[in-house]
């Protein structure tokens, strides 16, 4: 075996990209590129009942955006392919009967009516729940013949039955399972396909995964898995469990709660640089207070020694805060681009003034999809209520008085516009309310509203100039 690092992101497709298989896939990636190492893609996709059509390619696809690029999985070959559990299967078989044949493992024959019995009985004993090893003693002879008479079978893990186990974790550092909290797991399914446990002990040694860093729901199955291990005489890796992501409440953060795909967030308008800085977060925390990072920050300033072991809240108000400072502080030029997708209910004006538009915008929002509200009022000539029209009417002169000034020049700079509102005040008479609120209404559809210089730079002469003569004499 190398000594080289090795790690892995190992989903199941199920559809899309959770944002605690982002977590994983992140710290994975970071931990890879902090210390020179490879990262893995591998599809665990061995539970062919939980097929969905379109799920990789979404997963790679969500990862592609987030700019987490892998180092040998589907599509990036390396030499330890296949990447696909399902295209491993002889592989595994291979390891089973290795292990039967060591008597680590054995045949279980029992159908799931006689299994939901035992557990109705436990239950009503008031113990726990778990296989009760009836299959563990049977005869050479009995169990060839229920395989001659066609009796479907699984094959189980033969986990020791008292004393504990102690191992190390990276984050949780030393940890101690009594053996009876651990079943018999199921190793290989009726239909030949391997579980979970069996394939992905397999391939992590076989793919020499050096670091296992995956989330907490796993701890519970060390256990089982370093058994596997000691069983093939092979070495584990060394593992870092992350710790839960929490709603707000503090629950375990579930779909119910929010949005859990990474595909979601991004469709709602937050920049891939905000998702990977904010789930950065949700667990590690830099040496010091600093909390903006890009991805080539992290990939120098992250550690595994950083993690934490507390549940991580996912802050849906944070994610908002720091996907606005993201829209702020980013180049303009990127933000249009990302911007273009949302803005799609308005004919897009020429660049330079769309990218006044978006600069606009960007700065009074929290996410893309925000941003479409905000500038609406550049894309089409106002409408008026009972209310705005009275006003309209009272503001006649001071329409005309614009107009006639403003067609004399050649461009509209902020300075020509600040003295056009001191001019009102001398030669129409209006000032405060009576000045602001008619040109704001006229200009961008409500008496509120951004600073009049800023409106007049967006909108340009020419457009200025029709807002206004749209409402004169239109009373
Ligand atoms: N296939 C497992 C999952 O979906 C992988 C767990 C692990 O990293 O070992 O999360």
């Amino acid at each position: 075996m190398s000594n080289q690092i090795r790690v892995r992101f190992a989903p199941s497709p199920t559809g899309y990209l959770h944002v605690g298989g982002l977590r994983t896939a992140l710290y994975n990636y970071l931990y890879a590129k902090k210390v020179g190492g490879k990262f893995i893609l591998r599809i665990e996709d061995t539970d062919q009942t939980r097929y969905v059509e379109g799920a990789v390619e979404n997963l790679i696809n969500s990862l592609k955006i987030v700019g987490l690029e892998f180092d040998e999985g589907p599509k990036v070959e390396g030499d330890f392919g296949p990447y696909f559990q399902s295209e491993r299967t002889e592989i595994y078989k291979q390891h089973i009967d290795e292990l039967l044949g060591k008597n680590a493992a054995y045949r279980c024959f029992c159908t799931s009516e006689n299994l939901d019995k035992m557990r109705t009985e436990q239950k009503a004993k008031g113990l726990d729940t778990r296989y009760d090893g009836r299959c563990r003693h049977l005869s050479k002879e009995k169990i060839e013949q229920k395989i001659t008479n066609g009796e479907k079978f699984v094959v189980r893990l033969k986990v020791p039955q008292e004393g504990e186990i102690t191992f190390y974790d990276v984050v949780r550092d030393k940890i101690t399972f009594p053996w009876e909290m651990v079943d018999d797991q199921v190793l290989m399914k009726s239909d030949g396909f391997p579980t979970y446990h069996l394939a992905n002990v397999i391939d992590d040694h076989l793919m020499e995964i050096s670091h296992i860093i995956r989330g907490e729901e796993w701890l519970s199955s060390v256990p089982k898995h370093l058994f596997l291990y000691e069983q093939f005489g092979w070495k584990p890796p060394k593992m870092a469990h992350l710790p839960l992501l929490l709603n707000s409440d503090k629950s375990k953060l579930s779909k119910r709660q929010g949005d859990v795909a990474v595909e979601d967030y991004l469709a709602k308008g937050f920049l891939p640089e905000t998702l990977i800085n904010f789930v950065a977060l949700l667990g590690w925390h830099a040496s010091g207070d600093r909390e903006i990072f890009a991805l080539k920050e992290l990939e120098k300033e992250f550690s595994l020694k950083r993690v934490n072991k507390a549940g991580a809240v996912f802050d849906i108000d944070k994610l908002k805060w720091m996907n606005g400072q993201y829209l702020r502080t980013l180049e303009l030029n990127y933000i249009v681009k990302k911007a273009i997708p949302f803005l799609d209910n308005f004919t897009l004006p020429a660049d330079d003034k769309l990218r006044k538009i978006v600069d606009f915008g960007r700065n009074r929002v929290s996410t893309l999809a925000e941003i479409e509200n905000v500038v609406k009022p550049f894309f089409s000539l106002p409408k008026f209520d009972d209310e705005a029209k009275e006003i309209i009417a009272k503001g006649q002169n001071l329409f005309k008085f614009w107009v006639e000034n403003l067609e004399q020049l050649d461009q509209i700079r902020v300075e020509d516009v600040n003295n056009l509102l001191k001019e009102s005040t001398k030669k129409v008479g209006v000032k405060g309310k009576n000045l602001y609120f008619p040109l704001r209404l006229v200009l961008f559809g409500s008496v509120h509203g951004p600073e009049l210089p800023e409106i007049f730079e967006i909108l340009g002469k020419i457009e200025i100039l029709t807002r206004f003569k749209n409402v004169i004499g239109n009373v």
